[in-house]
């Protein structure tokens, strides 16, 4: 840690400097230096040289006046507002799932440049198969930002399933059955370039920092995240950040076992949350199971919903089952996490009219403390993966936005 420690000094703080103009230009919109240094707090005599860096790297530019001529205004008045130039510098997000891949490219702003999807056939795939649909739509999205002169940061891929962090490698994925595929490997032999950076992640961790993201200010440091869809994950944010363990395992409530005498899991073992508030054992609870079956989670949610609010006796005995187990499942996590706030996703969240009495229910039994705890529906429904896995993705940058390089030619 030694190792010229000085000159790494000054370099670190420069970039964490910069990411605070960038991080404060993107929450902010538009500023005058003078604004930038008020609001961010840095330095005003180093706004200059700050200011001047972004430029140097087309990451902000003065906007432009309604009526410019662009004559004599390159090196903008004090008072001239400064923006963040939104398509230089862009991040991949890929989300994975059974029936589909869906990419978006988005800016640090949070503006999407650039989207693609394509639609899996729901039986047969072969990890290969899967391998070459992500690798096509990376290579697709690449060439985008060739022609449109952008720099590509990162791809992050989000899928449902825990991810392990040794060479990209997927254990389990009870979705597609996989055990132990090298998912990386695989979308590099489907022609995506080294040059592209890919980082396998689980759709429940980039969705916790999304939703995380979005809670009100101030933000409490430890976040848990519950989400069901075609299955149930979960994520732990700590600190503002993904905690996901060694190898990527960890928050995965849906697999905590709460009977260990209890019902068998897809996962291997018994007594699962997952067994209890995943979509087919709520559509079985509540007579749903032919409309899951024909038309998919969303239909069969939606009218396990039209059911319970009409009273029906059946769906609210599995929105109750449902509440108990996901309950437990949170139980555990706050005796290891102790989160300051629980977040519901995926279809939890419209269900939390219902389920969120039954979690505090079992909750408020272990501590006074926990009696207070937010439970609270997530805000961004669907788009949750795709968005954090570009603020995943844009992490490096906002600590540092020096890595993207100096333009070549400036104009
Ligand atoms: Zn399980």
């Amino acid at each position: 840690m030694n190792d010229q420690q000085r000159p790494a000094d000054v370099k670190t703080i420069r970039g964490h400097n910069l990411g605070i103009a960038m991080r404060t230009l993107r929450d902010v919109g538009p500023l005058s230096r003078v604004q930038l240094a008020r609001q961010s707090g840095l330095v005003h005599a180093s706004m200059t040289n700050l200011v001047a860096d972004l430029e140097a790297r087309g990451l902000v530019r003065a906007v432009e006046p309604a009526r410019a001529d662009g004559r004599g205004r390159r090196r903008g008045r004090p008072a001239t507002p400064l923006e963040i130039i939104p398509d230089r510098a862009l991040v991949l997000g890929v989300s994975l799932t059974r029936d589909r891949v869906d990419a978006e490219l988005a800016a640090c702003t949070g503006a999407v440049a650039w989207s693609g999807s394509r639609v899996l056939c729901r039986d047969g795939l072969s990890p290969e198969d899967v391998a070459q649909h992500i690798g096509d739509i990376i290579r697709e999205a690449v060439a985008f930002t060739a022609a449109a002169g952008s720099l590509l940061l990162t791809c992050v891929i989000a899928l449902p399933a825990p991810v392990g962090s040794e060479a990209g490698e997927v254990k389990a994925a009870i979705d597609f059955g996989w055990q132990r595929v090298p998912l990386l490997q695989l979308i590099r032999q489907a022609g995506v370039s080294d040059a592209v950076e890919l980082t396998l992640v689980s759709d429940a961790n980039t969705a916790a920092l999304a939703e995380y993201a979005a809670l009100d200010q101030p933000r409490p440091p430890v976040a848990a995240y519950v989400k069901a869809d075609v299955g149930v994950g979960g994520g732990i944010i700590a600190n503002g950040a993904i905690f996901a363990g060694q190898d990527g395992l960890g928050g995965a409530v849906g697999h905590i076992t709460i009977d260990w005498r209890g019902r068998p899991c897809a996962c291997g073992s018994v007594g699962c949350v997952a067994a209890y508030a995943g979509p087919e054992p709520l559509a079985d609870g509540a007579g749903l199971r032919d409309v899951l079956d024909a038309d998919g989670v969303d239909a069969a949610i939606n009218a396990l919903i039209a059911r319970a609010s009409d009273g029906d006796a059946r769906a609210l005995g599995a929105l109750d089952l449902a509440g108990r187990a996901v309950g437990f499942g949170v139980k555990a996590m706050c005796a290891l996490i102790d989160p300051g706030v629980v977040i519901l996703g995926g279809y939890l969240a419209p269900l939390h009219p219902w389920l969120e009495p039954r979690i505090r229910e079992i909750i408020a039994s272990q501590t006074a403390l926990t009696a207070h705890l937010p439970i609270q529906p997530g805000r961004l429904g669907a788009r949750a993966v795709l968005d954090g896995a570009a603020k995943l993705g844009f992490e490096p940058f906002f600590d540092d936005p020096s890595i993207v390089p100096l333009l070549s030619h400036p104009s």
